[in-house]
């Protein structure tokens, strides 16, 4: 039977779920609180099962046009020594190529295949919520109230409704500033060849998308609340990375002045419970595991396709298949949320000595255990990718 469904928040994770209800006939509204989608943010690397969903819903060729080339990947000190350079086609001989893709790219490919079907409501949020027996009554930010049987909450990982209406949940400060971006520049790097430099309490990570256009990440300890953008990042980058090569400096003052950047605090969602009642947690709004994890993207459009298939399967019972959609996600996300823990501490290390052994041992390591270290932490079960909880 058809059902009311309310989405709020149109990322990655709200517009798959958006699509894959719509086709089992559900009657969908999505609401989100920007006024228009931003095309701001790094590349996203959709993990094996993120593009085996992609080409399920019909968008790989389409994923693959705005997908960028990836080569390589080499490891760097920061005073300019490679610590690993490790082939793409190497590591993922036995899996499904990860793609890399902006996070603008990915959204757009998805917007654009929903958008004359579902018309997402900007500069809309939910300002209340009243249950009755039957059905939820929303009242919405423009004054005009819903009524819903099911409200989907994917509004990422500052979620006010979760804060709101989930307070078992936590979110995991990781005392870490992330910025991530484009910049339209002619440079010298390689194209399609991934640099990143290792270093205590912060990493960056170049990526060359075109001749003329750069796709930059970093990570730099920072206690506190999230600065200003406007006002800090410039400074905040400029010092974090003092010492570094000319081009490197030269690269990131482009950047702070004229790159297209998203910046936030590193937090990861602790959710207890994915389900309060019709109100169901979706993508980084129930369980972020941070973009250190890899996973953040593969892993909402997975969680979207699980509560749709639970959907699916027991439409008039709701209820029971946002449980089932949490029962099978918990152990996933405690995975994948524990190997973002491990990358921290690998990846960001907290002291000179830690980095030495990290780039000691990452140095030494073998193809075979190269390959294992990448590719182990992104995999699902057979029971998992199939639904199955028991
Ligand atoms: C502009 C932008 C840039 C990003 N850049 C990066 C990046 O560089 N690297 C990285 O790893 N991750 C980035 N992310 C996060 C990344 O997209 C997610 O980690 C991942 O794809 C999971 O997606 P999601 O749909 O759960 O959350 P998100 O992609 O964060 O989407 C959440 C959506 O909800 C909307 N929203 C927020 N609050 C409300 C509200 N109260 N009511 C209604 N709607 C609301 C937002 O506008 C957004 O459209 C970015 C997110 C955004 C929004």
């Amino acid at each position: 039977m058809k059902k009311n469904i309310l989405i709020s928040g149109g990322g990655i994770a709200g517009l798959t779920a958006a699509k894959l209800l719509y086709a089992q006939g559900h009657h969908v509204t999505v609401i989100d609180k920007a006024a228009c989608f931003s095309k701001a943010g790094f590349l996203l690397s959709l993990k094996s099962f993120g593009v085996s969903i992609i080409d399920e819903l019909g968008l790989r060729k389409k994923l693959l046009e705005q997908s960028s080339p990836s080569e390589y990947v080499s490891f760097w000190e920061a005073n300019d020594q490679l610590i690993q350079h490790i082939s793409y086609e190497k590591i993922s001989q036995n899996t499904e190529r990860s793609v890399l893709i902006s996070r603008g790219g990915l959204h757009h490919v998805l917007y654009e295949d929903i958008k004359n079907k579902i018309a997402v409501r900007f500069n809309t949020t939910i300002s209340g919520l009243v249950r009755n027996q039957e059905t939820t009554l929303v009242s919405l930010s423009s004054g005009e109230a819903l009524a819903a049987d099911l409200v989907i909450i994917a509004e990422g990982l500052r979620s006010p409704t979760r804060q709101q209406y989930f307070k078992d949940c936590k979110t995991e400060d990781f005392n870490m500033l992330y910025m991530g971006g484009k910049l339209t520049l002619r440079h010298d790097f390689t194209v399609g060849s991934f640099k990143i430099y290792i270093d205590v309490h912060k990493m960056l990570s170049i990526y060359p998308i075109a001749a003329d256009e750069i796709a930059i990440q970093c990570y730099i300890h920072h206690e506190g609340d999230l600065p200003v953008r406007s006002m800090n990042a410039a400074e905040l980058l400029k010092r974090s990375f003092t010492g570094y090569n000319k081009q490197v400096q030269d690269l990131l003052r482009r950047f702070a002045a004229d790159g297209l950047m998203f910046v936030d605090k590193m937090g990861m969602v602790n959710s207890p419970d994915l389900v309060n009642g019709p109100l169901v947690l979706l993508g980084d709004a129930g369980y972020c595991p941070t973009a250190l994890s890899g996973m953040g993207a593969s892993l909402s459009i997975y969680g979207a396709k699980a509560l749709a298939h639970f959907i699916g399967k027991t439409p008039e019972d709701l209820l029971s298949a946002c449980n089932n959609y949490n029962t099978l996600m918990q152990p996933i996300i405690q995975k994948f949320q524990g190997n973002a823990r491990k990358n921290a501490a690998s990846f960001i290390p907290d002291t000179a000595e830690r980095l030495d052994q990290f780039v000691g041992s990452f140095r030494a390591a073998s193809d075979t255990q190269l390959q294992q270290i990448m590719t182990d932490p992104i995999l699902l079960t057979q029971d998992q990718l199939s639904f199955a909880t028991t």
